[in-house]
């Protein structure tokens, strides 16, 4: 697959804000953020999208969820917070590199745009 930014994030060849990192996960606050709190966790493995993660990614899958959790957390979203996986054209999806949105520390809307 083609490199994208969040491999040079990943590489640390562009800076970014990280708020977590370890084996197999790193997030980092998004650059436009929709929310007071906005950050995107992704996996370290190259994953362009959700519906391109194969079964053997099925742990990987697992983990990134717990991540969320962890980070949610770590950051007090105590209120609530969403997560948000663009996947594809339809759903706007801007980088080609697999990442859960967590937005928090604002009410969100729903139905979402
Ligand atoms: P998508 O629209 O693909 O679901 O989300 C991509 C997100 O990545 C957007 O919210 C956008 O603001 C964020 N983003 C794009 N480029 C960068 C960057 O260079 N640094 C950071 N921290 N976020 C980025």
């Amino acid at each position: 697959m083609t490199d994208t930014i969040f491999g040079k994030i990943i590489r640390r060849e562009i800076p970014a804000d990280i708020v977590y990192e370890d084996d197999l996960t790193l997030a980092f606050k998004d650059v436009s953020p929709q929310a007071p709190t906005h950050i995107l966790v992704i996996p370290k493995k190259p994953i362009p999208r959700l519906s391109e993660a194969s079964p053997e990614d099925a742990a990987l899958m697992g983990h990134l969820l717990m991540t969320v959790k962890k980070i949610a957390e770590q950051v007090k979203l105590s209120n609530g917070y969403r997560v948000v996986i663009n996947n594809g054209v339809d759903a706007r999806q801007s980088v080609d590199h697999l990442h859960l949105h967590i937005l928090g520390d604002r009410t969100m809307n729903w139905p979402p745009g």
